[in-house]
């Protein structure tokens, strides 16, 4: 058994007096790709935040690739170690695909301009995007911006790559595309952390599925057991409105 890529213990969080997170605990192994599912609000998103450093638990311990993300003096060490990719896809419109992706290397990871549009096109050409490199943003699809930002998220060659509803904006026409990049990352071992209401790229790409109600994991399992033979009835009711 090798150790996790992410552990998280007894994780708590509220916001004003609301706790939107009660008692997480949940591993992530080296490859693993594990999917969230549950209705809006249930904590997803702050699950997700927590584990890539943007958001700070109240409680419980957060390892990230050896970091311990709940002590506040180490969790800057997790940057460049994750990416991660939003619903909304905040490309900067006055740049070229390749300006957009390379930007955080020659400007937080100071690499030369050389270096960073050499790892630039690298990661366009993993999202199928290379021979765009020279076009803006609003030159491209919705499906393309998105390929865009995920290649953005790659060039910093991250070990972990954590997905917020990241076909949600998308026309349904173009979800295809950028799922299809996402599985093909999965299928290269990379451990991924994925947010979505696309119950098809559930099934068919995640390692293990978990389903979250009201700030709990309430069921987790192989998509076949909880698209299948969900137990928790919450998981029942909630799939029979998704799928
Ligand atoms: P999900 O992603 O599953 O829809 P979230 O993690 O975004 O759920 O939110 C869980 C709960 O926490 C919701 O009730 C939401 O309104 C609340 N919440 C999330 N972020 C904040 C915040 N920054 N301030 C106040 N409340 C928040
Ligand atoms: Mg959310």
């Amino acid at each position: 058994m090798s150790k996790p890529a992410i552990a998280l213990s007894n994780v708590t969080k509220s916001f004003g007096s609301t706790q939107v997170l009660k008692d997480i605990s949940l591993q992530v192994t080296p490859g693993e790709v594990l999917v969230l599912i549950g209705a809006s609000g249930s904590g997803k998103s702050t699950v997700l935040r927590i584990m890539s450093g943007l958001e700070t638990a109240d409680g419980g311990e957060i390892w990230v690739n050896d970091v311990p993300l709940h002590d506040t003096r180490r969790s800057r060490e997790i940057c460049g170690h994750v990416g991660m990719v939003f619903q909304q896809f905040n490309l900067f419109p006055h740049k070229t695909a390749l300006g957009n992706v390379t930007l955080a290397l020659i400007k937080a990871q100071n690499l030369s301009s050389a270096e960073a549009n050499k790892r630039g096109m690298a990661a366009l050409e993993r999202v199928g995007l290379a021979e765009r490199a020279q076009h803006y943003p609003s030159q491209l699809s919705g499906g393309q911006q998105q390929r865009v930002a995920i290649a953005r998220a790659l060039a910093v060659e991250p070990k972990i790559m954590f997905f917020d509803e990241a076909t949600s904006a998308l026309d349904p026409e173009l979800v295809g595309e950028v799922t299809e990049v996402m599985r093909g990352l999965a299928r290269d071992g990379m451990t991924m952390v994925v947010v979505t209401h696309e119950m098809g790229f559930a099934r068919k790409t995640a390692d293990r599925v978990v389903f979250m109600d009201k700030g709990v994991i309430a069921e987790q399992g192989v998509p076949e057991q909880i698209f299948v033979n969900p137990q928790n009835p919450r998981t029942q009711q909630f799939l029979s409105r998704v799928l």
